[in-house]
């Protein structure tokens, strides 16, 4: 007979008493010279670092892409599965196990294209996770095709006269979906703001979505360098209930605006701003905003030996 066990889940592993920045660093990460998601990567695990996340309760979920690479480097738990299907494993995994610290690393052409109908239903879902967008605006991995966040115009390998469709802005996107609770948009270059950002975002109870404007000096150069190089090209959204910056940091940045992440409305207003400048903040958070998990934590009223023994006994029914 095939069993499963209701405690297979209740080993006790002893905590150590602090972990540094290297309990979490696996295998040297392979992506290109000078590609964002090492910065990325640095400040997720300063992250863990500093809010001292066990590695066995922490899983990264990615799907394909460049930056689906993210689990490798991580000493952690990690789920590095099919183009598109991030946001599902996640989901099944914070239904079953609201103990573990889930983050779902994706990409534009995974989350906005194949993966976009998950992202629709996670957002929707609300489970408390943080989702990293690395938003290069190009399927990188293989070697520069139309993604859906490509500017209009882009030359790539499908597109080698310019992309014929405007693109999807998914901080827009995530805006209009029922039940959102959390979005907010920082780029890979400005460490201050990128660390900032994944702290609000991991402090957030529900589904806290971060697009990452993320440079791709391979295939994207022309798309990234302009704003990188240019200090008039980043506006910061301002608030107390905001991403806080400190007064120096902030100091760096130009153009300053002021707006208040409770106001929907406002938020996406302001996520129109992408077509003259990029904006970087928190546009939107409703900590009240239900949250899926929490019917999981509670097994829908069922007790979790009952579900474990119907499922032996539906086992059973094939066992030969
Ligand atoms: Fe990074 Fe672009 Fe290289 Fe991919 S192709 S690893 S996104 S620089």
């Amino acid at each position: 007979m095939i069993s499963l066990q209701p405690d297979f889940c209740d080993i006790e592993i002893p905590e150590k008493e602090h972990y540094s920045i290297e309990d979490y660093s696996s295998s040297k990460a392979r992506w290109c010279s000078g590609c964002g998601a090492h910065t990325i990567l640095h400040s997720v695990q300063k992250l863990c670092t500093d809010e001292q996340l066990p590695p066995e309760k922490t899983v990264f979920v990615s799907g394909i892409g460049c930056s689906s690479r993210f689990p490798h480097y991580m000493k952690t738990y990690g789920f590095h599965g099919l183009h598109g299907r991030a946001f599902p494993v996640a989901s099944g995994i914070k239904f079953r196990r609201p103990d573990l610290h889930v983050f779902v690393i994706t990409g534009d052409g995974d989350c906005c294209s194949i993966g976009a109908g998950h992202w629709v239903h996670a957002i929707r879902y609300n489970m408390k996770m943080v989702v990293l967008l690395f938003d290069n605006s190009i399927y990188g991995l293989t070697k520069k095709q139309t993604s859906p966040t490509s500017p209009l115009g882009t030359h790539t390998n499908t597109h080698p006269t310019g992309s014929v469709l405007p693109p999807i802005n998914p901080i827009q996107s995530t805006l209009g979906l029922a039940n959102v609770s959390f979005v907010a948009q920082t780029v890979d270059w400005k460490p201050a703001h990128l660390n900032a950002t994944l702290k609000k975002a991991y402090d957030h109870p529900g589904l806290a979505f971060v697009r990452i404007v993320q440079r791709c000096p391979i295939w994207m150069r022309e798309n990234y360098e302009p704003t990188v190089k240019d200090p008039d090209a980043i506006t910061v959204l301002n608030h107390e209930n905001g991403i806080v910056l400190e007064e120096n940091a902030l100091k760096k940045f130009r153009h300053i605006q002021e707006h208040d992440p409770s106001n929907l409305v406002k938020a996406r207003e302001v996520a129109e701003l992408v077509k003259t400048t990029t904006p970087i903040g928190l546009f939107y958070q409703n900590k009240e905003a239900i949250r899926y998990d929490e019917y999981g934590a509670h097994n829908l009223g069922v007790p979790v030996e009952d579900r474990i023994n119907a499922i032996n006994s539906l086992m059973d029914k094939y066992a030969i």
